[in-house]
């Protein structure tokens, strides 16, 4: 397939922010893409080679682009550098050099999607002290070949800044209209999804096999499953109101989600982001195969750290300690854990997603052997108001955040947030104390003592029903020195020239980000307002919601997605909620 295809869509696509013509254009160009490299379009089109969970990074860095670019055009690097940053965008600066070149060479060869994506395989697999210069040269080869368009695409993505704001759901609409003729069936893209986190499998799929083959989607070992997600509830009252009779209730433990692949004594673990976490848990690798009483198994777990002479368990934030390159191994002693498991998502070749709560718990117990380091998470069967609370209590008292509420007789809905699963934190109960977790979409330059750094952040909520990450307030305060440089790091490589189209913010910020990155805040209050987009119209016409003196709670929720934010299905019931307390105290 020719890469001219591909990147005369990537340009039409990156000058619409309106998710219809997205799909329009996405439908046009499966239409476009042979059977056999249509996962390969699905990878790229969102900036990887390989799903993420496989961690194939391309890791090139702008320096050695510049030299590729050199390389095939003839000139200085001090040329390269002017022109970007004249425009900004390395992949445009790239256009324009590129554009003298072939005025006066011809192009040698027309490239193909195929090639291009072998050759980035290739450069991310590149290891060792020769590996920059084999970069370069493969860089500069494909760039020789490339039409200045071709080559501004190939830059984006080997650069990481492709930003087109296509969401993952959006390429299911498109893969179901091309594949099937209806966006009605993107349910069944979505099991497979669910099932695999793998898109461009999915897509591979519908395109060889159809809607059939879409439907018989199966769990594959070490292909990590996206994790089922759970309401959040604000009172025993309430769980008892949603969850029915008789219900499971399991502490919240304070720690790392991990889903654990195993067979014999291979183990790999997977983060609720589903990232590769093995390394950062040898210990889980050793000791777990051991304490399993199966042959092959998916189990989800929270690890949890510890204290080893009380066993008491400890905030997650002591966990993120491990969280490092080298030294692992010194982590490991310095911050133990005991690994708590929750469910089952496998076992012995067969899936367990359909099978209900009780009879999964039932298996999980059987399979897995407790000792001082492989937990079950404790649970027990409530009724009344009375029991929750007693084991809400229990839970507290033991370091943990609250419960988890689960329905007996449901199933395990991968990459859901339903109703089967509820959290009850204790925090909720007290209503104004609640914390929000919100995405940092834009920010502004900080004066005096925050000079060089962001002093305030543009931050939103998650609209569910659009798709989109609606603004709901600046935060300022609640900053150390030591996390405003964190955040400044880590926030650097989100900054995006154009607007991500699914951010909704008549706030003009500074700079923009792409919506990646979650904190959490607490706030007095949530109010109307002009400005601000979160459920805008829901309350009252013309006005969305806002928190008022937002702070920022010190916590960076690395392993959260930004749609396991907060909703402003959640901001308005929490605005209501408020309004009740307001009324109730005043009828006191
Ligand atoms: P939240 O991060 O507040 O949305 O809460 C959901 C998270 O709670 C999950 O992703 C798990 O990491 C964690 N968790 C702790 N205990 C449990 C449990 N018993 N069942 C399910 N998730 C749990």
């Amino acid at each position: 397939m020719k890469f001219s295809i591909l990147a005369d869509s990537l340009n039409k696509m990156e000058l619409t922010a309106k998710r219809l013509e997205l799909t329009q254009y996405l439908v046009e160009l499966f239409g476009n893409t042979p059977q056999d490299v249509v996962s390969k379009i699905v990878y790229l089109l969102q900036g990887k080679i390989r799903p993420d969970f496989e961690g194939i990074e391309l890791g090139v860095a702008e320096k050695l682009a510049m030299k590729a670019i050199a390389k095939s055009s003839g000139n200085t690097i001090k040329k390269i550098e002017e022109e970007y940053r004249k425009r900004g965008d390395l992949g445009q600066a790239a256009t324009k050099i590129l554009e003298k070149k072939t005025q006066t060479t011809f192009l040698v060869e027309n490239i193909t999607v195929e090639r291009v994506y072998e050759t980035l395989f290739k450069i991310a697999k590149l290891e060792g002290t020769r590996s920059q210069d084999m970069k370069i040269k493969y860089i500069s080869s494909l760039l020789n070949d490339a039409t200045p368009l071709e080559a501004s695409y190939i830059l984006k993505i080997l650069l990481g800044t492709l930003r087109l704001g296509v969401a993952e759901n959006t390429v299911m609409d498109a893969l179901a209209i091309a594949y099937t003729g209806s966006k009605e069936n993107r349910k069944a893209l979505e099991h497979a999804y669910n099932v695999s986190s793998d898109l461009g499998k999915v897509a591979e799929t519908i395109a060889s096999k159809g809607l059939k083959g879409v439907e018989e989607f199966e769990i594959t070992l070490f292909n990590p499953i996206r994790p089922m997600l759970a309401d959040r509830v604000k009172s025993e009252e309430e769980s008892i109101e949603k969850m029915g009779i008789e219900f499971a209730a399991e502490y919240k433990l304070d720690g790392e989600r991990v889903q654990l692949h195993v067979e014999g004594e291979k183990v790999a673990l997977f983060s609720r982001s589903l990232e590769n976490i093995s390394k950062y848990y040898p210990d889980i690798i050793e000791k777990i195969p051991k304490a399993l009483l199966a042959d092959q198994a998916i189990l989800e777990a929270e690890a949890v750290a510890i204290n080893e002479n009380t066993g008491e368990f400890l905030p997650f934030q002591e966990l993120m300690h491990r969280r490092r390159k080298y030294k692992i191994e010194k982590a490991v002693l310095q911050y133990p854990i005991t690994v708590n498991f929750f469910d089952v998502l496998y076992y012995n070749g067969k899936s367990c997603l359909e099978i209900e709560y009780r009879q999964r718990r039932k298996l999980l117990e059987k399979i897995v052997k407790e000792d001082d380091f492989a937990k079950h998470v404790p649970m027990t069967i409530v009724k009344t108001e009375n029991d929750i609370e007693d084991f809400l209590e229990n839970s507290i008292n033991s370091g943990c955040e609250g419960l988890m509420l689960k329905m007996l007789d449901k199933p395990y809905q991968a990459g859901s947030r339903g109703k089967y699963w509820l959290k009850l934190k204790r925090e909720y109960r007290n209503e104004l104390g609640d914390s929000l977790d919100l995405i940092v979409i834009g920010a502004f330059f900080g004066k005096g003592r925050r000079t060089g750094r962001y002093g305030t952040l543009l931050l939103a909520s998650y609209d569910e029903d659009t798709d989109t990450f609606t603004s709901i307030c600046k935060v300022g305060t609640g900053f150390t020195d030591e996390k405003l440089d964190q955040l400044y790091q880590i926030l650097s490589d989100k900054v995006t020239i154009k607007r991500n189209p699914r951010i909704d913010s008549e706030m003009e910020a500074d700079v923009w980000f792409e919506p990646e990155l979650v904190i959490e805040v607490v706030a007095s209050e949530i109010t109307l307002s002009p400005i601000h987009k979160a459920a805008r119209d829901v309350i009252r016409k013309d006005a969305g919601l806002a928190l008022r003196f937002p702070k920022f709670t010190g916590k960076i929720r690395v392993e959260k997605f930004v749609e396991d934010a907060s909703t402003n299905e959640e901001v308005v019931t929490l605005y209501k909620l408020q309004k009740k307390v307001a009324h109730d105290k005043s009828l006191m």
